[in-house]
């Protein structure tokens, strides 16, 4: 382990191959390893993410973990794209302590007139730099609207592997997100793209999302951990154990050293008290306040946990 962390301190990068390897290895070592990743390429800073699911429910994909789905029979509240004034307002708050607020809708697209609205609010928001925008597929026409309204950052994860994404949803296919991430790249934005683990992925599914991130050289990696929902085809799904997860954050850190690990989704419900230790594991910034459809904990307590453990968040920073 100790020759594996000083070839990536020192520029080195690991294999397919030797990553799959890791998973063998003792959490305390990966813990180790990502820490040192971590320390070297992100120093000690950790940024905030927080997000308004703008735009809920009855979405025409059939992605099969998803509450927003309307193929799922789940209780989630559904209702329209909420008024500019309201995301705005929600951004404002979100803004006094995170790093990035993002704005995101259900469904694989919005419709020319949601675009409208949004970009007029953007256009006249005096932080529009710190907001990311997660609204689905995007043509080179919606891109520039995007652009020309002050967006910097566009959100769309892959959620898993190529191989695997057909075993989760049908009604659009693994290709079309790529292209989704590559021509917004093209248009100059960064890019933030992760993915949903405990879904009945393989350790390679996660190790081939991982190498498809760093070759798309995505600027953030978000990364969720499966909550069974009620009504969705995988509500038996077994949930992650809390070291499983730190060891898939810490591959993560390992094979992509130079993005930002964003830890979303599933942190409270999944870690419990294990949540700091997420940092141990490489991860770099949290997503707080909240997930699109199921709480979380509270900002407050986020920054409490950051400045116990002696690291320095970034407060309305990009
Ligand atoms: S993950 Fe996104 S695209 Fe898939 S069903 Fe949910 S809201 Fe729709």
């Amino acid at each position: 382990m100790d020759k594996l962390i000083s070839d990536i301190i020192n520029g080195g990068q690991i294999t397919k191959e030797g990553a799959l390897r890791l998973f063998d290895f003792d959490i305390e070592d990966l813990l180790y390893a990502a820490t040192k990743i971590r320390k070297k390429y992100k120093g000690g800073k950790v940024s905030i993410c927080s997000i308004i699911n703008a735009k809920s429910g009855q979405c025409g994909e059939d992605c099969k973990f998803c509450a927003q789905s309307a193929f799922n029979k789940t209780e989630v509240k559904v209702y329209p794209l909420a008024e500019p004034a309201k995301i705005a307002r929600s951004a404002d708050k979100a803004l006094e302590n995170a790093a990035c607020f993002g704005i995101v809708s259900s469904g694989n697209y919005l419709n020319e007139k949601e675009i409208g609205s949004l970009c007029e609010m953007f256009k006249s928001y005096k932080n529009v730099e710190k907001l990311s925008v997660s609204i689905g597929r995007l043509s080179d026409g919606i891109l520039l609207k995007l652009k020309e309204a002050g967006i910097k950052k566009i959100h769309h994860n892959l959620e898993t592997s190529g191989g695997f994404f057909p075993k989760i949803c049908s009604t659009h296919t693994y290709n079309e997100r790529i292209d989704t991430i590559k021509r917004a790249k093209a248009a100059g934005f960064k890019i933030c793209a992760g993915g949903l683990f405990g879904i009945g992925e393989t350790l390679n599914d996660r190790i081939d999302l991982a190498f498809t991130l760093k070759e798309l050289d995505v600027e953030s990696v978000p990364m969720n951990f499966f909550i069974p929902v009620k009504g969705t085809e995988l509500e038996k799904a077994k949930p992650l154990s809390a070291i499983e997860i730190l060891k898939i954050i810490a591959i993560f850190r390992i094979i992509l050293q130079k993005q930002d690990i964003v830890i979303c989704g599933g942190r409270e419900v999944n870690l419990r008290d294990l949540q700091p230790m997420i940092f141990a594991a490489g991860a770099n910034a949290i997503m707080s306040g909240g997930y699109l459809t199921t709480g979380g904990r509270d900002t407050e307590t986020d920054l409490k946990m950051i400045e116990d453990l002696g690291l320095e968040p970034l407060r309305g920073e990009v």
